[in-house]
């Protein structure tokens, strides 16, 4: 987990099960909230995936009109869909805006 340090206690922080300080196969996601990045972990690798699936959804959602305050999406996911449409450019219909920062307190 190289270079985090726990803000309440000013320690490394180590692993729960393993009590390592490194990345291991138990860390989950190393995210900077304060930079809004997601710097490590097994989510890591797959955050691109999980972004261009969200992405997916949003245009399905713009597309189809549906409110973003509904009930078939939760208050971070409404959050995140206002934005996209907020940004969404029908001359550009691919590129759907999703705030990094949003989303990764979504993932969180
Ligand atoms: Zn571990």
């Amino acid at each position: 987990m190289g270079n985090v340090i726990d803000e309440e206690t000013g320690q490394e922080s180590t692993c729960m099960f393993c009590n390592s300080s490194d990345d291991c196969p138990h860390l989950v996601a190393v995210i900077d909230r304060t930079f809004a990045e997601c710097n490590g972990g097994e989510l890591y690798k797959a955050i691109a995936t999980i972004r261009g699936l969200l992405s997916d959804t949003l245009l399905g959602m713009i597309e189809k009109a549906e409110d973003p305050d509904g009930d078939r999406v939760n208050y971070e996911l409404a959050a995140i869909f206002r934005e996209a449409i907020e940004n969404y450019d029908p001359a550009h219909p691919d590129d759907i805006y999703i705030d990094e920062g949003m989303f990764l307190e979504w993932l969180v």
